[in-house]
């Protein structure tokens, strides 16, 4: 009866497909069924029983030979399928927003391209600033980003798109099946323009603007890597434009080739010593006498002329080639100064400009010490200016700031108020200055918020013991302003541009002592 019944259960769940060892199992309760009716002594139904324990016997073998099939071939078969199911899945998608990564879109684009007639528009999505985010914020909020946007863009997605993650912060979208180009365009713009801002990151809710590049097949391109890239350079010509969308042209292939030609032009510029500095004096607001000099760079390059360092700096930084570079504009302010006071002048401070990657530079502070051994400068006559965006990770950022204030260096903050920066953070950073930006003092007149925020960041930093320079000084109005707000100095044309190191000493540093 007992039997019965568990063989019963054991029937309950076959839909479920019941895992070998309950074949095994079936198997040995048969052959204990068989067993017992064939050996059950002989008597009333004795043959019944015999002919019954027969059948449980036959039946046992069979599970019996089912259940070794099943745990030596069909399992582990199986096993390998699923496994061999989840690597594929790993590898066509993204970890963190479980989007179709850049390889299965090349696959399905590449389908698309050989057997579809039709335009096809293959978009890459961009989130503006991201880095100052991820920098500001932390790593596990720009990892929210990424996941937020992912699922709203593919819930925008539909039947008629399909969207993937690229890397990094870009995604991608490709339309099939458009009648034409104009039609990629408007469902580009469409899409761009239909996701939602805001976004929630820990309780405080961040806007976010994106930037989309646009390529079309047949027109701009026939082959998939050529429509990716060319749709990626797009993107990037659009942030470069400061407009949140754009359509490839051939004129940018060329652009984006000069940028491949300038990068390696420069470097081979350090060791032909096309770079040098300009300084630009910082005046003392109360005396009006020069109190500091910023170092600026500059590069004469040797066919296009005297370049900015607008035009080569963000490159520079992408490339990493600003580490060295940046290690040559310190070694050679410091190598300035040092033979102004070795001339007699009266000893003033250099500012130099630290990038975010020499700021993230774990032995930076054995760098510094070194070159101002080297030179023999004293430490208190050299200033870094680093970024708000320092202050990606407080921690860090602390450590590194502490190990350069213990040279006996200062250290002021550049651009102050266009960052991410927590005022919070501010009391807590062995720093000297805060630099105002000059977008705030250039509206300082015309613009009641931009003289609030400089009247509240200078009534601050007197709180925090902080200096205060005023940068892109133009006017006498913008100076009389400062002064009322007591900010201590100021830099800018109204005093002078930057200058070469000639001028200044003939212009500046020779009128100090008088
Ligand atoms: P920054 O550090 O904010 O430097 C001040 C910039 O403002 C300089 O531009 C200067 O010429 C300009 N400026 C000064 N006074 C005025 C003014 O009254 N009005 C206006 N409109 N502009 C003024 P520059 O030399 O073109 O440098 C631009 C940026 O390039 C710098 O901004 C800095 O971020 C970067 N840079 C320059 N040299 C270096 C360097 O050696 N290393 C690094 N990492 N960055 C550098
Ligand atoms: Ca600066
Ligand atoms: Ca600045």
């Amino acid at each position: 009866m007992y039997i019965i019944a568990a063989i019963a259960v054991l029937y309950r769940h076959r839909s479920e497909r019941p895992p070998a060892i309950m074949t095994v199992t079936r198997a040995l309760l048969f052959m204990a069924m068989g067993h017992v009716l064939l050996t059950s002594p002989p008597g009333q139904g004795g043959d019944l029983a015999q002919a019954a324990g027969q059948w449980f016997m036959s039946i046992s073998y069979y599970f019996v030979l089912k259940g070794v099939y099943r745990l030596t071939i069909e399992e582990p078969m199986r096993g390998k399928q699923l496994a061999e199911a989840q690597m594929k899945h790993m590898a066509y998608h993204d970890d963190l927003t479980g989007l179709p990564n850049l390889r299965q879109m090349k696959e399905q684009l590449g389908e698309l391209l050989a057997f579809s007639q039709a335009c096809t528009g293959v978009a890459v999505i961009n989130i503006d600033r991201f880095k100052a985010i991820n920098d500001s914020l932390g790593y596990s909020a720009g990892d929210k980003l990424l996941t937020e946007l992912g699922s709203r863009l593919s819930a925008l997605g539909g039947t008629q798109r399909r969207v993937y993650r690229m890397g990094e912060d870009e995604f991608a979208v490709i339309f099939p099946e458009l009648p034409d180009d104009a039609a990629a365009e408007e469902r580009a713009k469409e899409l761009l323009a239909s996701v939602d801002p805001a976004v929630l990151i820990d309780d405080t809710e961040y806007h976010i603007s994106l930037s989309m590049g646009l390529s079309v097949f047949p027109d701009d391109g026939d082959s998939v890597n050529q429509m990716i890239q060319y749709a990626d350079m797009a993107v990037h010509h659009a942030k470069e434009q400061g407009v949140d969308f754009m359509r490839y042209h051939a004129a940018m292939k060329q652009r984006t080739q000069s940028k491949v030609e300038l990068e390696n032009d420069m470097r081979k510029a350090l060791e032909r010593e096309e770079f040098f500095l300009e300084f630009q004096p910082q005046i003392s607001l109360n005396t009006g006498k020069m109190v500091g000099m910023e170092a600026l760079v500059r590069w004469n390059h040797p066919k296009r002329g005297l370049l900015p360092p607008s035009e080569f700096i963000p490159l520079a930084e992408e490339s990493g080639l600003i580490v060295p570079l940046g290690e040559w504009v310190l070694k050679t302010a410091c190598l300035h100064n040092k033979k102004w006071q070795l001339d007699g002048f009266e000893p003033v401070c250099v500012s130099v400009n630290l990038s975010m990657r020499q700021f993230r530079q774990y032995n930076l502070a054995e760098h510094v010490d070194a070159i101002l051994r080297e030179v023999g400068l004293d430490p208190r006559y050299l200033e870094l200016e680093v970024t708000e965006s320092m202050t990606y990770d407080i921690e860090t950022a602390l450590d590194q700031l502490h190990r350069l204030k213990r040279l006996g260096i200062h250290i002021s903050i550049d651009d102050f108020g266009t960052g991410y920066s927590s005022l919070y953070y501010l009391k807590s950073l062995p720093i000297d200055r805060l630099k105002i930006d000059r977008a705030f003092v250039k509206e300082v007149m015309y613009d009641g918020n931009d003289a609030a925020i400089v009247s509240t960041i200078t009534t601050m930093a007197h709180h925090l013991k902080l200096k205060v320079t005023a940068e892109g000084v133009e006017n006498e109005e913008q100076l009389e302003f400062l002064k009322l707000q007591r900010c201590h100095e100021g830099q800018g044309y109204l005093f002078s541009k930057p200058v070469p190191a000639g001028v200044l000493e003939s212009e500046f540093l020779s009128r100090l002592a008088g």
